[in-house]
């Protein structure tokens, strides 16, 4: 905002290149037609044509709030996959979550108890996974439906002794539409007189060829019970991370989708975010949806504090606004100004949307009656 080219100074006063050329030069600034002048010049050489101008701050402010700049390739680093369980109603889904987190827990913080943010962190070996609590077709119609996509594996269960149903079908096929890799966790193993074979072949009837049978769906027999087969379920998530390398940029300023929101009484508008790339530090201000606001406090899924959070890290931020829906997309920028500005922008225009659809069914409506 504080600064423009010359062409485009030529182009809002209407005058040509040529002309405020002459001007730069009698000033003594020798510019080329897309070298940047600073608003004082501009400002001077406007008046000598007489022609007022303003900084445009507004406008311009808001694009580079958003400006996705390209990451260059050397500020790329790894980042943990980030995964939703997906599954058939009552095929064991929370309790493999369950099963994944208390392994992780006795295992790393002995009596650590985990607050309930939607996401969590598991660390295997050294290496990061994040898991979703979001049941994962509603993480994939609600979270797609507004452009977000948020997984980069889905764990299908399916119970060894009910195989293949309605909603692993379903499961399937988000997974599928999405371009998402699955993994298959063939769950209830404890169970006595389980059939695998079944459930390998109706996987294979519904497009899922595991490896054992010449595919390349990997599926690992589990049991979220007796804990039977979590440990090769998370080794193989990491290999399966692996060749997907995935990375991000930790260098820029943060950017994700928020998982879930709500007004809690006494810390106000609290929601879970999943930072997809960059890093988000306390103080900083962001936008998510039509709520604004400067992070005030970030708490991790352990329930600490933190100051500041990488790509594939679920954190909890208070400081906002309001409230802003699952699906929304997150973003820090510059300064609070910017981040009002765009909030304003967008209400404004959801404002004109929804008067225009009423301008409409009024218009329709006027038609029906003649
Ligand atoms: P969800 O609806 O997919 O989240 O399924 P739940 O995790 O709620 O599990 C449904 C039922 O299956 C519960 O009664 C669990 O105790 C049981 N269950 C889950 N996993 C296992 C398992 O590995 N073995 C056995 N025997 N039961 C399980
Ligand atoms: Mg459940």
């Amino acid at each position: 905002p504080e600064k423009v080219t010359v062409k485009d100074l030529a182009e809002k006063i209407g005058k040509n290149v040529s002309e405020v050329m002459g001007k730069l030069i009698a000033l003594g600034v020798f510019a080329t037609i897309n070298q940047e002048i600073d608003f004082d010049t501009a400002e001077l050489i406007s008046t000598d044509f007489g022609i007022a101008i303003e900084k445009e701050e507004v406008k311009e402010e808001i694009e580079i709030g958003l400006e996705q700049e390209e990451d260059r390739p050397e500020d790329l680093k790894a980042r943990p996959p980030v995964i939703t369980v997906m599954g058939h109603v009552d095929h064991g889904k929370t309790s493999l979550l369950d099963a994944i987190r208390n392994t992780n827990v006795t295992s790393r913080e002995a009596g650590g108890i985990t607050q309930h943010i939607g996401a969590s962190e598991v660390e295997v070996h050294g290496n990061k996974i994040v898991f979703l609590d979001t049941p994962g077709h509603e993480a994939f119609t609600s979270m797609r439906a507004r452009g977000a996509s948020i997984t980069d594996i889905a764990i299908l269960v399916v119970a060894a002794d009910d195989g293949v149903m309605p909603q692993t079908k379903e499961a399937i096929n988000h997974a599928k539409a999405a371009n998402v890799p699955i993994i298959v966790a063939m769950n209830k193993i404890d169970k006595p007189g389980i059939n695998s074979d079944r459930v390998k072949q109706e996987l294979s009837d519904h497009g899922i060829l595991i490896e054992e049978w010449g595919g390349e769906t990997i599926l690992v027999p589990v049991s979220a019970k007796t804990g039977e087969g979590i440990e090769t379920l998370l080794e193989m998530i990491l290999l399966a991370a692996e060749m997907l390398e995935l990375k991000a940029n930790p260098k820029r300023y943060a950017t994700g989708t928020v998982i879930e929101a709500k007004l809690d009484k006494g810390r106000g508008p609290v929601a879970t975010i999943l930072i997809q790339n960059g890093t988000l530090k306390v103080g900083d201000s962001v936008v998510a949806g039509s709520s604004y606001g400067r992070i005030r406090a970030m708490i991790n899924d352990k329930g600490k504090q933190i100051k500041k959070a990488g790509p594939s890290t679920p954190v909890e931020i208070l400081g906002l606004s309001d409230a802003p829906e699952a699906g929304d997309l997150f973003h820090a920028v510059k300064e609070d100004k910017i981040a009002r500005q765009i909030v304003e922008k967008r209400k404004a225009k959801d404002r004109e949307e929804n008067l225009n659809a009423t301008a409409k069914v009024t218009l329709e409506d006027l038609f029906k009656h003649i």
